[in-house]
């Protein structure tokens, strides 16, 4: 169970953010809210209360749907919300809590959003001071300070969010493409199966995978370079893509084998795909030797199965396609008639 849990964190960066930084903000919260209920200062008292509150419902949702971006931005509100009160009501024992609201907001939402809540937390301050002068500061020239460090403290984070951001995407681009053709990598592609494979076993969805290997590559390559044969890997890429829906996965499945995951497929889409596929790919896919031709395997995921078997029982129907002379598709527990134009 502790194992889960862990397991869990390290795996969803967003998962550990929201738990890390909610109980943190939970805690150091809690004396406060007790301080103000036996100082009788109430309003504040509720409003620590409420965040706290609204804490552990936000971390709870986020462990029970791994839905991170709703709570993130809930918290993110209510703490925002809370700081304006506590400073409206505390004055300057209350703007201290805008300052790590500012690296809470940062953690929790994205760096545009985080932004357009500091924005709106320091307007409420400012009009609520013009509003009650010297309640919150004891002059316009403090009220300015507060401001002014505020805006550079926000704006200096949002910077540094925002390049991580771009940074963290990059990286997670780099750790799941192929970098020739852009297709996901093996690595990405063995998560899929995996997810599908419990997807079915949990709603009974329906999947189907097709193993595509070009037909005789070799000869491009020896004949016009590596580099011509690159290039027949890029628009081969290119075709399948335009041709496939959104919700299906294309992967290089290693040098030029490609697997296609069609999740909501089964027969017979299965095998139209795979016609469509090889059709299009004969039609439009060329070598400076001429046009260029698919073999495809496919096999639609049966109850209980585990994705090696899956995968297995797709190769072998790319084997079978081969052996029938190439440019034609074999799907498992099905006989289609070999296409060949
Ligand atoms: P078959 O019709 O039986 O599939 O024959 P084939 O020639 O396509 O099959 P084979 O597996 O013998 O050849 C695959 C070739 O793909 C060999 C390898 O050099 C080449 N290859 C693998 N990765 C790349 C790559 O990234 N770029 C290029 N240009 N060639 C690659
Ligand atoms: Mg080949
Ligand atoms: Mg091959």
């Amino acid at each position: 169970m502790l194992n889960l849990a862990l397991r869990r964190l390290r795996r969803n960066f967003q998962l550990s953010i929201i738990t890390l930084m909610g109980m943190f903000g939970a805690s150091s919260i809690t004396p406060y809210a007790i301080y103000r209920i036996y100082t009788g200062d109430y309003t504040v008292a509720i409003a620590n209360s409420v965040a706290i509150f609204s804490t552990i419902i936000a971390v709870v949702y986020a462990w029970r749907t791994d839905n991170t971006v709703k709570p993130g931005l809930y918290l993110s509100v209510i703490f925002s919300a809370t700081a304006v009160i506590a400073t409206a009501h505390l004055g300057i024992n209350g703007f201290f809590w805008v300052y790590p609201l500012i690296l809470f907001n940062f953690f929790m939402v994205s760096p545009t959003r985080a932004l357009i809540l500091m924005l709106a937390v320091l307007s409420c301050i400012v009009v609520y001071h013009l509003l009650n002068p010297e309640n919150v500061f004891p002059s316009h020239y403090q009220m300015i300070s507060f401001l002014v460090t505020c805006l550079l403290a926000s704006f200096l984070t949002f910077i540094f969010a925002y390049r991580t951001q771009h940074q963290r995407e990059r990286l997670q681009q780099m750790a799941s493409q192929d970098p020739l053709t852009g297709a996901y990598n093996r690595r990405i592609m063995t998560e899929e199966l995996r997810k599908a494979v419990r997807d079915n076993n949990r709603s009974q969805r329906t999947y189907s995978l097709l193993i595509m290997d070009l037909d005789h590559f070799k000869l491009i390559n020896d004949s016009f370079g590596h580099l011509a044969g690159d290039h027949v890997l890029i628009d081969f890429v290119r075709i399948i893509q335009a041709t496939i829906r959104e919700s299906d996965y294309l992967f290089r499945h290693g040098g030029e084998e490609f697997a296609l995951l069609l999740p909501d497929t089964g027969f017979p889409g299965v095998n139209i795909v795979a016609d469509t596929l090889q059709k299009q790919t004969h039609n439009k896919l060329y070598s400076p030797a001429g046009a260029v031709s698919v073999s495809i395997g496919g096999a639609v995921l049966k109850p209980k199965e585990n994705w090696q078997d899956w995968l297995n029982r797709a190769d072998e129907q790319l084997y079978l396609a081969k052996q029938a002379g190439r440019n034609c598709y074999r799907i498992a527990d099905t006989h289609p008639a070999p296409s060949t134009s």
